[in-house]
């Protein structure tokens, strides 16, 4: 889907309303749990289970053989798949529960080019496959459509006249479904969840569709990906309670179904498919083999929740989607996937499994380049910046880092016995941003007169997100070295302050932050709003509205915390999409009014649509509102 139809598209609308609701959901269930514990718990548990993953698979497959289940261990999805169908024999009708791994090895697709009926049970999964479609979400893999979409599809398929209600279309599935499930020969199901010891595949659903599938037919093939394996059941408890809190905002799922060993009528197939996770689990991108599948990264991203999964994804969605995509798909499809990344790490503190995905897509776009329609936007706003700069052509937001010599201010040449220094940052260069740059140089003089002003261009993180890493690297060399004399560091650019920090710990501040100790509460006529940037909604960046506070009296807005859709250079590459993220900061937005934030990027994107006017930098109005 093109970047203007997915704009356009009505979906969407299902898609932005389905994601919040569950988040909400989320957030109360979580509210009065040490989160961090459980979730430190769980990471610990399945990381020692990856690393111990084929020694733990040995223990297991002996068991599950000897129990009397046949255990398959799959290189890659043709393989496996074409086990399943030898196995198969001449079963016609198959029952097939939801799962992600049988999707990526296109396991229905191939039987059903054996003729054999392959009928999907999980109602999303039913609905999407009436519809010839790929799943848009991990858990949710109807999630983009209304129940006016199912009814209409319902009635035309069947010749039904059900209306827009979701008990009616679910039992109508329900019928229709009871039929297959008395007369399938084969079933299909995927597993969350193996324990080696003792040997038991665990799968949870919500339907019972599960249970039938699973128990009915007298051949049963349950598919699992080689990630998936725990040495015990406690192992698996924490990690199970996190991934039904985290995909569907429930304590736990309606059902859990163990399986150790065939019911008497039954033959059982085992099969793991490896296609890319060990390799995965090898490389430098091993965080992500964490990756449980529970959506929470999809729910809260600004980007899926207006594209969806069928834009921001294939079988895997979102950012981990890409990097998933990476290992077990097309590697193409990979980079554009990743590109609809804003690299906002909004994701990150909602993932149970604590994985930083911005940063390994930033690693990922290292080994790719770009499709040229993505890229070729880039290079154009590369040079009209550079023209405006009069500097070399492909100079972007984010200088490349100054070869030694060449830079124009050498701060660590010019070592200093002052013990605050101020890192302005790239961004204060562009010619959009003359008044901030001077509202930051005229509050140095008033507030910080000892501090030395570290003219030294970008702080890397545009090269670093957009996997240019030797650049990004070469650049926190220098930095270092420029920034070792001084004992505090204050920058006036929140995403540029969320990058150093991380590297360089306390002695990088924000300079809003610094500020307010030397100023008294100046109150506004008219609201003031606080636009909360992606880069400080983790770290100590999360204290700065509570901070400034202190001095401005902030109105309360409820998209404060929303996404503006800026992401340094993601308006140029994605346009459509940046501008619908915008549009959901607007509404009932009228009269006089500022908006304050720190994100010179943010800045520019939200006077697109709020005007020059309405959009201060959180220095430059501090600064004013002290000086009237
Ligand atoms: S970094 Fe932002 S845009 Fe990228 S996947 Fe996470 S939430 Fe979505
Ligand atoms: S990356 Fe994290 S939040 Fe996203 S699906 Fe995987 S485990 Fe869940």
């Amino acid at each position: 889907m093109g970047q203007r139809s997915a704009f356009l598209s009505k979906f969407n609308e299902n898609v932005f309303k389905a994601t919040n609701l569950t988040v909400q959901k989320r957030e109360k269930l979580f509210r009065g749990h040490d989160l961090d514990s459980l979730r430190e718990n769980a990471q610990a548990k399945r990381a020692m289970s990856l690393e111990n993953a084929d020694v733990l698979w040995k223990i297991s497959a002996e068991q599950f053989q000897e129990n009397g289940i046949t255990v398959f261990f799959a290189d890659t999805a043709a393989s496996a798949n074409k086990f399943i169908s030898e196995k198969m024999g001449d079963a016609k009708l198959i029952v097939k529960g939801k799962s992600l791994t049988t999707e990526e090895m296109e396991l229905r697709q191939f039987l059903e080019k054996e003729e054999r009926e392959v009928v999907e049970t999980d109602l999303g999964e039913w609905i999407i496959q009436q519809r010839k479609e790929l799943p848009s979400h991990f858990t949710a893999p109807a999630i983009h459509l209304s129940a006016g979409d199912v009814a209409q599809m319902v009635n035309r398929k069947f010749g039904e006249n059900l209306p827009a209600d979701a008990h009616a279309l679910t039992a109508f599935a329900r019928r229709h479904l009871r039929e297959k499930f008395r007369n399938a020969d084969a079933g299909i199901i995927g597993a969350n969840a193996i324990c080696a010891k003792p040997a038991t595949v665990l799968s949870v659903s919500n339907e019972g569709n599960v249970s039938l599938s699973s128990r009915l037919p007298e051949k049963l093939f349950i598919v699992t990906g080689w990630d998936r394996i725990y040495d015990s059941v406690e192992g698996i408890e924490g990690v199970q309670r996190l991934l039904s809190a985290s995909a569907t905002a429930q304590e736990y799922t309606s059902y859990v179904d163990f399986f150790r060993k065939p019911l008497p009528h039954q033959q059982v197939f085992l099969i793991v498919l490896d296609n890319g996770r060990k390799a995965l689990m090898e490389s430098v991108f091993s965080d992500g083999a964490r990756c449980i599948r529970c959506g929470a990264c999809l729910n809260i991203c600004p980007v899926y929740e207006e594209v969806g999964g069928h834009t921001f994804g294939k079988v895997y969605h979102g950012g981990i989607g890409a990097l998933l995509t990476e290992f077990t798909g097309n590697d193409r499809d990979a980079s554009a996937i990743a590109s609809y990344c804003l690299r906002c790490k909004t994701c990150e503190p909602a993932c149970p499994m604590g994985i930083p995905i911005a940063d390994l897509l930033a690693r990922l776009s290292e080994s790719h380049s770009l499709p040229f329609y993505l890229s070729l936007p880039l290079r154009m706003l590369g040079r009209r910046v550079g023209a405006m700069r009069g500097r070399q052509k492909d100079q972007g937001i984010g200088d490349s880092p100054p070869s030694s010599g060449t830079h124009h201010s050498s701060p660590i040449t010019h070592h200093s016995s002052r013990s605050v220094a101020v890192f302005i940052g790239c961004m204060f260069r562009n010619p959009l941003m003359k008044r901030e740059r001077k509202g930051i140089e005229s509050t140095v003089a008033r507030f910080f007169p000892d501090a030395q002003i570290l003219d030294s261009g970008c702080c890397g993180m545009p090269h670093f997100y957009k996997g240019q890493l030797s650049a990004a690297v070469e650049r926190l060399e220098i930095i270092e070295k420029m920034i070792e004399p001084f004992e505090t560091v204050l920058l006036p650019c929140s995403s540029g302050f969320a990058y150093l920090r991380e590297r360089f710990g306390d002695k990088i501040e924000l300079m809003s932050m610094a500020m307010v100790e030397k100023l008294e509460k100046v109150d506004s006529i008219s609201p003031v709003y606080y636009h909360q940037p992606c880069h400080l909604k983790t770290g100590p960046g999360t204290k700065e509205k509570a901070a400034l506070n202190q001095v401005i009296t902030f109105s309360s807005w409820e998209n404060e915390n929303r996404c503006c859709g800026s992401g340094g250079t993601y308006f140029v590459q994605h346009p459509f999409v940046s501008r619908k993220i915008l549009s959901r900061k607007e509404p009932g937005m009228d009269g006089k009014f500022t908006i304050v934030t720190s994100c010179p990027s943010c800045l520019l994107q939200l006077r697109r649509v709020f005007g020059r006017g309405r959009v201060a930098h959180s220095v430059s109005y501090m600064l004013q509102s002290a000086t009237k």
